[in-house]
């Protein structure tokens, strides 16, 4: 059965219409699931027949919640969201003074093969559609029965290698008749598939775009990240400006700290070089270190001095602080961590 949370108003609306119903039905259909509500049964204000088309139409997607795990040290939840097919994705909402943010998954599994990452060790299961991504958000929401307002695309996956499906999540939650979260409050985070940045540029969206660079040079990305291979750093940063011109958003670019690998301050100097004069932001973030490489996190003095020689050459920096440290709540590892029984 179709799953409802796919829907526009649009599509559901042309639906009504050629069921012989009227297409404000829709929007009532709509401002129940935006409420949280997963059965037609409960949209009060339906009639019973119009039920009854939807029932014979539509499921209403809902995840199980397989897990849900409360930081002690701040109030980060992790959840394990079953899909019906059994797949198991993970998702984490991070509280903020300015309120509540939730990371998401956009695949079941990875195919860029980055290095330092936890998701991608088995590969791509499958995406997901925009209806999971966006019952993510609605099942969390309801879970921490307080609204999100923020969402990052920097769980499992790769956005843009999804990018049919991602971009309707993001109308959808974007929409009035959805979660009406502002564009400018919803952060994409890729590894730099390069055409699908211009293709992303061109939607004219005014989201945030993250570029997980954690290199300066194609040699040393080619070592830590195999998409690398396929495009330069000259080629990501091309698309990048016209990212910028098209959107006048700042894009922030995300450098792992790798001990050894790329945390020196030749590194830093390089990387202020390649990002000079633009529209930036670095956001630094010590490795997650996973049980399944060698890769450490340099010590709190080498990361300070790539941040302090980034702020001398005058390229805007900040550390990622750490949430959930206690709850794995990075990078695919609680996901892994079911996978393999040991929890
Ligand atoms: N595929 C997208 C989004 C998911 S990953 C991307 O590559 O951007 C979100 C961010 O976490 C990326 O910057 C990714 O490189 C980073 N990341 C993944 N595993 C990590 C780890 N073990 N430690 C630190 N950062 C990691």
């Amino acid at each position: 059965m179709d799953n409802i949370l796919n829907y526009s108003l649009e599509e559901l609306s042309n639906w009504m219409k050629e069921n012989k119903e009227s297409a404000f039905r829709s929007k009532q259909v709509f401002s129940w699931i935006y409420k949280g509500v997963w059965k037609f049964e409960d949209m009060k204000n339906l009639p019973k027949t119009t039920i009854e088309k939807l029932n014979n139409s539509f499921s209403i997607e809902k995840p199980k919640i397989v897990h849900k795990y409360e930081s002690k040290l701040d109030k980060t939840t992790k959840f394990l969201f079953a899909f019906n097919d059994g797949n198991i994705i993970e998702s984490v909402v991070m509280k903020y003074k300015h309120g509540n943010s939730i990371c998401i998954s956009t695949q079941v599994g990875c195919r860029m093969g980055c290095k330092f990452c936890a998701s991608t060790l088995e590969g791509r299961i499958r995406n997901l559609t925009a209806g999971e991504m966006l019952a993510e958000v609605l099942l969390a929401q309801e879970t921490i029965g307080e609204r999100i307002s923020n969402i990052v695309l920097m769980g499992s996956g790769e956005p843009l290698d999804n990018f049919d499906n991602v971009t309707k999540f993001i109308e959808l939650v974007n929409a009035d008749y959805g979660l009406n979260i502002g564009q400018r409050h919803i952060t994409l985070s890729t590894c730099g598939l390069v055409p699908k940045i211009y293709e992303l540029a061109d939607k004219g969206y005014s989201i945030t775009l993250a570029i997980s660079l954690h290199a300066s040079n194609d040699k040393r990305r080619r070592e830590i990240m195999p998409i690398a291979k396929k495009y330069s750093i000259d080629e990501i940063l091309k698309a990048c400006d016209y990212y910028i011109e098209k959107t006048k958003r700042r894009i922030t670019f995300e450098y792992s700290l790798v001990s050894g690998i790329n945390d020196s301050v030749e590194d830093a100097i390089e990387l202020s070089q390649l990002l000079k004069g633009r529209l930036c932001h670095v956001n630094l973030i010590p490795v997650n270190e996973i049980k399944e490489n060698t890769l450490r996190r340099p010590s709190k003095k080498t990361i300070e001095e790539f941040e302090r020689t980034l702020n001398k050459y005058k390229i805007e920096v900040t550390v990622r602080r750490e949430m959930g440290s206690d709850i794995d709540a990075a990078c695919g590892q609680l996901r892994r961590k079911y996978l393999e029984g040991r929890d």
